[in-house]
């Protein structure tokens, strides 16, 4: 099928080039013209493993090609995927500005009849909105479907192209045929169903991991105070094939462009129709809180954080990913900041994104996990990175002023912690000093 991808961000470019991975020929399509040049010069401007490999051998295939050009993408192709972001509104509402912009740049665009489908996570009627502002700015005949993206940073490409299911959500059902032998190529699971339900799926299916993540936090902070560890509750449970073992890893809490915007969109979404989302909101509240644990945490070992050099193990909002959006870290180190601590700052990948968010006198951004640990009262690892996974924590009561370790995603076992001489503050599990 030819295609054309409105947004080359995480989804719009992984989508497009797994399209063309799978032999359809695919134009990426972004009004920013500097990520359009490094595309076109094969440089992804996303950190996501595999991406450029896959850009390059299917430029060369002849079936990948990027642009600004969106009138001349769309013209071209049969398929318009939608992959713009779709940010929260201060009340916490999908802000669909650049789902409109799009979708009137489309319209105009149009010269034949194409199949418009939106890839962008949007509140339920959304895509009804859409077909009204096509035919207000086309008189071709066109389709509007729903292709909602489940997707993860950091494995998106594992995930596009071996999904679990891939939802589709269209009103005219002559379009069930061609859209599933589409996706046919990536997998069997297609479940079709009607757009407003296609819509619903991707936010229920959000709201439910994010109700995982504050559930599984809640339980380790009564662990904490019954004296259970939460890693073996956690596994305990999650042997249970009714519950899961996923999305049960206790920690500082979820973060993304998609947990905190979709949970804050779905309370809106059914507050519109009059109706408490009782349990997310306590999912939201839980989450917000989970945080300042690791303040709690460096308060009770440390006192008064004023003056003390803290190191910081992770940015982005979870491993494998330069995303810092909504990620703990953020507020994590602007509280430290208000405290007056002063910060050593390191993350794999991310450093760059979190230094366009937040430059402070009171940080150093160092270039090793080691560098930002020397000299530090304490340690604090907010991001799962596999490099901190190895880090060589016997020396740490070396270089450290203070051997202390506080570590808000578990990572670490008791074992490993053991004869090293670090003083180590996990969540839900026991100190061991
Ligand atoms: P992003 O912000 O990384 O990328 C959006 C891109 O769209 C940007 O490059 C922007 O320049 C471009 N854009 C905006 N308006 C445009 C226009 N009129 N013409 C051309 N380009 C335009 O966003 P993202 O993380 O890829 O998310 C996109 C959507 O997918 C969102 O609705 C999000 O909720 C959803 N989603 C994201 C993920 C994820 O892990 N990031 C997973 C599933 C679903």
């Amino acid at each position: 099928m030819k295609i054309a991808v409105i947004g080359t961000g995480y989804v719009g470019l992984v989508s497009g080039v797994c399209f063309a991975e799978k032999g359809n020929h695919v134009i990426c399509v972004d009004h920013d013209k500097q990520k359009i040049e490094k595309l076109q010069n094969l440089i992804s401007p996303i950190f996501e493993p595999g991406i450029e490999e896959l850009m390059e051998s299917n430029q060369k295939a002849g079936r990948l090609s990027f642009t600004t050009d969106l009138a001349q993408a769309v013209r071209q192709s049969e398929l318009i995927i939608i992959a713009v972001g779709t940010p929260s509104l201060p009340n916490g509402e999908a802000d669909l500005q650049y789902i409109e912009q799009a979708v009137i740049e489309i319209g105009k665009a149009m010269n034949s009849y194409k199949i418009v489908a939106t890839k962008s996570t949007v509140p339920v009627g959304t895509n009804e909105h859409i077909q009204m502002i096509l035919a207000m700015n086309t008189l071709e005949s066109f389709d509007v479907v729903s292709i909602p993206e489940f997707l993860r940073e950091g494995s998106a490409i594992q995930d596009t192209l071996e999904p679990d299911r891939i939802v589709i959500g269209l009103d005219n059902l002559t379009l069930t045929e061609p859209l599933t032998e589409l996706h046919k190529p990536f997998t069997d699971q297609i479940f079709v169903t009607s757009i407003r339900s296609a819509e619903m799926i991707k936010y229920a299916s959000n709201a439910f991991l994010a109700t995982k993540i504050s559930f599984i936090n809640e339980i380790s902070n009564i662990c904490e105070k019954v004296g259970a560890d939460v890693t073996e509750v956690a596994k305990g449970m999650g042997q249970d094939r009714r519950i899961g073992a996923s999305f049960l890893n206790a920690g500082i809490g979820y973060g993304g462009s998609c947990f905190p915007k979709d949970t804050d969109a779905l309370i809106q979404i059914a507050g519109n129709v009059d109706y408490e989302f009782q349990l997310l909101k306590s999912v939201v509240e839980v989450n917000k809180s989970q945080r300042y644990k690791i303040i709690t945490k460096l308060e009770g070992s440390l006192g008064n954080l004023s003056g003390k050099l803290i190191g910081i193990w992770g940015l982005s909002f979870k491993p494998n990913t330069d995303d810092i959006r909504y990620a703990p870290s953020i507020e994590i180190v602007e509280t430290l900041i208000r405290a007056g601590a002063r910060l050593k700052l390191y993350d794999p990948i991310a450093m760059d994104k979190f230094r366009a968010h937040i430059d402070h006198p009171a940080i150093q951004w160092c270039e090793s996990a080691l560098e930002a640990a020397t000299g530090a009262d304490a340690v604090c690892l907010l991001t799962d990175w596999e490099e901190f996974k190895t880090a060589p924590l016997t020396q740490l009561i070396f270089i450290m002023e203070k051997p202390i370790l506080i570590d808000g995603r578990n990572v670490f076992t008791h074992e490993q912690i053991d004869g090293t001489g670090i003083h180590y503050y996990s969540v839900g599990r026991p100190d061991q000093k």
